[in-house]
């Protein structure tokens, strides 16, 4: 469809404002009486046995235009003119106009000519204006009532369109194809547009399948016209498809990622904000040694130390992905009262093979804290102190949090007990990347039980 039919009535000047195309002739159904197939709020756009017309409805003019192409063209830029309104709301019917959470105005035409208003529109034709029977665009019948919904997705906001209108099969067609369209391109962006488009897709569907039960339009109509009223298929615009392809594997990329972080081995998303590993066995190591044995039961990691004098680490790495700050915390108690002492706590792990890590530890029965840098065998104390406040006794709760901030030249490390930070730390050419997180479980002179709940890493 071209988009020239904005001239006056003489079709020499053009209109101002924004290009308006002209829309399908009505299909001339003899009558004696003039046929209106579009109306203004003062005009009226029809036809009569031998010429198109424009009336004035306050005095009676009319203008009379040729029973041709061009003529149409002329009668169309004519009332476009006159009532701009209802010119825009007669192309809005098809694609659809606006309902709410516009943020632009003005009016877009469509690659196809046809113009989309992108302000709600209360001016043109209305679906409970028309004559039921008549179809709202291209004046046939039998016509059926359609709605028809898209939705534009942009990010945080969207748009959305509708028709609601009295469509002939055709015409009907035409829309349905003009609103997916819409959905399958710009639907998609935004969470709620997701949904949303989605939900839209499928309604549209069944309204459809309401223009097969609609006889052919009459009268019959050029095969050019019919195939510009009917408008493109889906299937032959490739950008349609193209973009749900690319919905499809953007989804399917966060959704592996997403689990990919949870699973048992699987890679360690960096953008997680947090994990909870207590609730079932999703990435810590279960194991039972001579030393010691490790899994998940009644909501807790618990970790059994079966010998004195020994000394446990449990990693939760990802063997791909590192991050260059992170904050782990766990809350651990030992099970029983009275059992040996012991250290436990956190570790940010920066390279798991050569154990080289940072470990944030408590001895409740002490009240001891210490801030230990790990390489291999050895272990350096960073900070050590006591701190009765913060850390509490025996078999009580605490909660543990480590920071490992590697994203400058010094390493700077931070512990907290019970929300109270209790020590800082600065490594100069410590640790920079960290591969995940990890548990350390110890005992001395006999051996005791931990319970770890609520397990926790996120970035810095
Ligand atoms: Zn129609």
């Amino acid at each position: 469809m071209t988009e020239e039919g904005t001239g006056s009535g003489s079709g020499e000047e053009p209109a101002a404002g924004p290009t308006l195309p002209t829309p399908p002739a009505p299909t001339l159904i003899p009558s004696t009486e003039p046929t209106y197939t579009h109306e203004g709020d003062r005009h009226r756009l029809g036809y009569v046995t031998d010429a198109f017309v424009l009336s004035d409805k306050d005095t009676g003019q009319t203008e009379r235009f040729a029973l041709s192409d061009e003529g149409w063209r002329q009668a169309w830029g004519a009332f476009a003119t006159k009532e701009p309104a209802a010119a825009r709301g007669v192309a809005a019917v098809y694609r659809g106009a606006p309902t709410d959470r516009g943020r632009t105005s003005g009016l877009a035409v469509g690659p196809d000519g046809w113009v989309t208003a992108t302000q709600p529109r209360r001016d043109g034709v209305r679906a409970e204006d028309w004559e039921p029977g008549r179809c709202q665009v291209c004046g046939r019948t039998p016509a059926g009532p359609f709605t028809f919904r898209s939705n534009v997705g942009m990010l945080l906001a969207r748009r959305t369109y509708s028709t609601r209108a009295s469509l002939c099969r055709d015409c009907a067609r035409g829309s349905f194809r003009a609103h997916q369209y819409r959905n399958l391109t710009q639907g998609w962006w935004g969470l709620i547009s997701l949904f949303m488009t989605v939900s839209y897709l499928v309604s549209n569907v069944g309204q459809i399948r309401g223009a097969g039960r609609l006889a052919e339009p009459s009268p019959v109509v050029d095969e050019d016209v019919e195939k510009k009223l009917r408008g493109r298929p889906l299937a032959a615009r490739p950008v349609a498809w193209l973009t749900v392809a690319g919905v499809v594997a953007l989804v399917g990329w966060l959704v592996l990622n997403q689990t990919g972080a949870t699973a048992p081995g699987g890679a360690l998303n960096p953008t997680l904000q947090s994990m909870d590993l207590t609730s079932a066995d999703s990435g810590l190591p279960s194991r039972d040694t001579v030393e010691v044995s490790a899994g998940y039961s009644g909501g807790a990691y618990v970790v059994t130390m079966k010998t004195g004098d020994s000394a446990e680490v449990l990693d939760r790495v990802s063997s791909t992905r590192t991050v260059s700050s992170v904050r782990v915390e766990v809350s651990a108690a030992k099970a029983t009262a009275g059992s040996p002492e012991g250290l436990m706590g956190v570790r940010c792990v920066s390279d798991h093979d050569s154990n080289k890590a940072y470990e944030f530890l408590i001895d409740s029965d002490s009240s001891t804290f210490l801030i230990v840098r790990s390489e291999g065998e050895n272990r350096q104390v960073l900070r050590r102190g006591t701190n009765a406040i913060s850390i509490r006794s025996d078999n009580a709760v605490n909660v543990v949090t480590g920071s490992c901030d590697g994203s400058a030249s010094v390493v700077v490390l931070t512990m907290s007990v019970n929300d109270a930070q209790v020590a800082t730390a600065r490594d100069p050419g410590g640790y920079h990347t960290f591969q995940g997180m990890g548990l350390f479980a110890g005992t001395k002179d006999g051996g005791t039980t931990w319970r770890f709940t609520k397990l926790s890493m996120r970035r810095l």
